[in-house]
């Protein structure tokens, strides 16, 4: 799952990045309005934090400005405490939830997770693949026999990534985009080393190789 963080304070943006990295996710941080319009316009990300008091361009402008061109991202916003107006501001410019400041780590990320959850519980309630259930929070594979198969932490985010898009042919690159970082060095032949990997865990047939096209996570695997 990549997150784009947009928070221009300089002691927590970094602190928000490093928990939500344990946390499984590729995050890049913005620490400006006008980079985090530019890069919530370009990058796919699957989720947004979004600091509201911003230099350069607030994030109130930011958004309005994503959803005026049809970018659907989750959004959750920051908003400064007791500014009740900002709530109400923030969700009609389109934020889907919203915390103020200050706040417990802790609950922004129990808030990032269930944002995440609400899109997909229109199609399932479990990530569930070749009888493993996916556990989130402690980023393993269990078993039926309630058995834990450990993951590390690109084998968590690729096989996440599968999971949200069964039936999906996913491209390289594309998987390669979900799963890094914008900074980090993109191979895209790496993704070969960790699907290898997966179906050694998974067995064989749980992801296919599309010649010349990428992956599918077989539907029901
Ligand atoms: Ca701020």
């Amino acid at each position: 799952m990549r997150l784009l963080l947009v928070e221009d304070d300089p002691a927590l943006g970094p602190q928000l990045r490093e928990r939500f990295g344990r946390e499984g996710f590729a995050v890049d941080l913005a620490d400006n309005g006008i980079d985090a319009c530019h890069l919530g316009a370009t990058e796919p990300y699957d989720l947004v934090i979004l600091d509201l008091g911003l230099p350069r361009k607030s994030g109130m402008d930011v958004l309005r400005q994503w959803r005026a061109d049809g970018i659907a991202v989750p959004v959750l916003v920051l908003t400064a405490r007791d500014a009740w107006h900002e709530r109400v501001d923030g969700i009609k410019a389109g934020a889907d939830d919203y915390l103020g400041k200050p706040f417990h780590i802790e609950e922004l990320i129990v808030r990032a997770h269930a944002l995440l959850r609400r899109g997909r519980e229109a199609r399932a309630t479990e990530l569930r693949v070749a009888g493993f259930v996916l556990d989130e929070t402690r980023q393993c594979l269990i078993g039926d026999a309630g058995n834990a198969i450990p993951l590390t932490g690109t084998e968590f985010r690729l096989l996440r990534y599968f999971l949200h898009h069964p039936g999906e042919v996913l491209s390289k690159s594309r998987l390669t985009e979900h799963v890094y970082e914008y900074d980090a060095d993109r191979d895209s032949n790496v993704i070969e080393v960790y699907v290898r990997r997966l179906r050694e865990k998974l067995g064989n047939d749980v992801i296919r190789t599309r010649r010349g096209q990428g992956y599918v996570l077989e539907q029901g695997a």
